[in-house]
């Protein structure tokens, strides 16, 4: 198996009937790029920007972050590199954000709710990613997103972000492309109206799962009752393809459930453009897209996420 999946390097993701769908990488630090390069990586599809805030015992600063950014954006030269913007939250006690403590962590103050509150926290970050745009192919992506005025809030601190920095003469690209998580079930109802938003939509299956099935995703005892695989979550994400494509975005998977080889024909027949996984999942992920012939398996796939589709 090992020399079959080397064999596969530099092949491209492509179903027996001529499909492709791209497969790019989840980091959690600019070191794990090498990761991402030696498994053939095609870009970074979460590049989750935590590890800045939880490793210190203050703020880091924008030119802490924008080193770090501009680090992995030059390592990965053309390819494209989507960075989330801050996601911690009281689950992820930081002592210096002065979190009140909660009840219910993962419906509080967390991820773009915290950015939007402290928005000068979140310019910082802003600032950092638009100055690190000009030395690679950046795409800026926003957490937890639930209503489209949010999205609106946050794309307009880009656009000051981008004109402070036009007027300091500091250089940055026109080409960022903006994006969200679809990762609260709000979000997937509304993805008609939020992919008028932005550039891109990303799905986060793990929280997606947790939210749609009122289920909490760090509490093993749960066992069956939390699966991804329910086809609540599954037609959400066929619902959000849909208006993703009719509104002539790319929609990705960037939850565990992407390398799930057991849907990848589904994620195929529903037409997702990308999947983001863990840099040793993308061969065995390009393998499974290669043995698929959608021609065989699109319509009996779409007929029982409509019907009945049985969760394994
Ligand atoms: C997700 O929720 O699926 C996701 C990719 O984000 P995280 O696991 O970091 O919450
Ligand atoms: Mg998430």
């Amino acid at each position: 198996l090992q020399r079959l999946l080397e064999s596969l390097k530099g092949q491209p993701n492509i179903t027996k009937d001529g499909k492709s769908i791209r497969i790019y990488c989840n980091i959690g630090s600019p070191e794990d790029v090498h990761a991402v390069q030696v498994n053939d990586g095609g870009g970074i599809g979460l590049f989750r920007s935590e590890f800045l805030y939880l490793n210190c015992d203050d703020y880091p600063t924008e030119d802490q972050q924008f080193e770090a950014y501009k680090q992995v954006l030059s390592d990965m030269e053309d390819k494209e590199v989507i960075i989330r913007t801050c996601d911690i939250g009281a689950d992820k006690q930081i002592g210096y954000f002065n979190l009140p403590k909660e009840d219910n962590p993962a419906m509080g103050m967390r991820a773009l709710r915290i950015s939007l509150t402290r928005p000068d926290f979140f310019r910082t970050q802003l600032r950092a990613l638009f100055r690190a745009s000009a030395f690679g192919k950046l795409g800026i992506m926003f957490p937890m997103v639930t209503s489209v005025w949010e999205v609106r809030e946050a794309k307009k601190l880009c656009e000051e972000v981008k004109r402070e920095l036009k007027a300091e003469g500091i250089p940055y690209s026109e080409d960022v492309q903006i994006g969200i998580m679809i990762e609260t079930p709000a979000a997937a109802i509304m993805s008609d109206r939020l992919a008028k938003e932005v550039d891109f939509f990303s799905c986060g299956t793990n929280d997606l799962t947790q939210y749609t099935l009122a289920c909490d995703r760090q509490n093993n005892d749960l066992g069956r009752f939390y699966d991804p695989h329910h086809p609540a979550v599954l037609r959400l994400l066929q619902m959000v393809v849909e208006n993703a494509h009719k509104n002539g975005i790319w929609v990705g998977i960037c939850g565990e459930l992407g390398a799930d080889l057991t849907l990848t024909e589904t994620f195929l027949a529903i037409g997702i453009d990308e999947l983001s996984v863990s840099p040793r999942a993308v061969l065995p992920l390009r393998n499974a897209v290669r043995m698929t012939d959608t021609r065989e398996s699109s319509a009996r796939i779409l007929d029982a996420l409509n019907n009945e589709y049985q969760a394994t």
